[in-house]
């Protein structure tokens, strides 16, 4: 695991340390064993766990709004190298909405150890996942929370919290935006991870996004090393406070979208 990863990265622009390889062949261990015992992962393989999880999930890096934005390119990831000690990423706080198996909240607060990571899901077996591996790579500033999006996203604790909210592999992009947009600050950006279907899915979405407080930021194309599959970052900022009527009840943003 540790050479692919660090040769995918490489190809991807992305320098990892020797500590950050570990930690992720450690969480790469830590998912092949709680998967014989719970449903975390389909893709098992070194190379496919590497690329289709890591890589990806890393790739949300290139859109993250730091403080120091002159040091963070904008378009592809893959264009450039990171200067990790350049940045300035301190005070970022980020919660994963669907966050399953840590995808992507893991590996960005590998990549980023000062990062505050919120992880959100609504299956308690998931999280004692992640406790574990919170707990075996040394993670701190990272919070667990069990809970349905449409209600968490209701609470003062949460609302309007999070510089950056993400997603991946959850729900359609309409829905997605009722369900993370409410945890985004004003001037946040929600940060959704599609594939082939990410086109359609923004022009279905146009008036949830106009409804919760958002608009289009940046919508980019990702190639990962030898995939050939369409993959697209999807950010929109929060340019209005959400109202207070979304998200709507559990259960109905995934059956009446907006
Ligand atoms: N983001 C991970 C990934 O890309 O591998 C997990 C994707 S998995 C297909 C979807 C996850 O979202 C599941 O773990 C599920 O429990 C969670 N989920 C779905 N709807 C949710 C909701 N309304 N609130 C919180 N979690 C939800």
């Amino acid at each position: 695991m540790i050479e692919l990863l660090r040769g995918y990265c490489l190809e991807f622009g992305l320098e990892l340390s020797e500590l950050q390889l570990r930690q992720f062949n450690r969480y790469y261990e830590l998912l092949l064993e709680w998967n014989e015992k719970i449903n975390l992962t389909a893709i098992t393989a070194p190379n496919e766990v590497a690329l289709k999880h890591f890589v990806d999930s890393l790739s949300v890096a290139q859109l993250l709004p730091f403080s120091n934005t002159s040091t963070v390119p904008k378009k592809n990831i893959s264009a450039f190298s990171f200067q990790l000690s350049a940045l300035n990423y301190s005070s970022l706080s980020l919660i994963d909405v669907g966050t399953g198996a840590g995808f992507p909240g893991i590996p960005l607060k590998i990549l980023f150890p000062s990062l505050k990571l919120t992880l959100l899901d609504s299956l308690n077996k998931r999280l004692k996942f992640l406790q574990a591996v919170v707990t075996e790579l040394a993670l701190s500033d990272v919070a667990l929370v069990h809970g349905r999006a449409e209600e968490i996203g209701r609470s003062s604790n949460h609302r309007e919290c999070y510089d950056v909210a993400t997603a991946r592999a959850v729900a359609r992009l309409n829905v997605l935006c009722e369900l993370c947009l409410p945890f985004v600050k004003k001037q946040g950006l929600f940060i959704a991870q599609k594939g082939a279907a990410a086109a359609d899915e923004l022009l279905e979405a146009g008036r949830a996004i106009a409804l919760l407080g958002g608009e289009l930021a940046q919508n980019i194309s990702v190639k990962l090393p030898g995939l050939d599959d369409s993959r697209a970052l999807i950010a929109i900022r929060k340019i209005k406070p959400t109202p207070s009527a979304y998200p709507r009840q559990a259960g109905t943003p995934e059956r009446k979208p907006l």
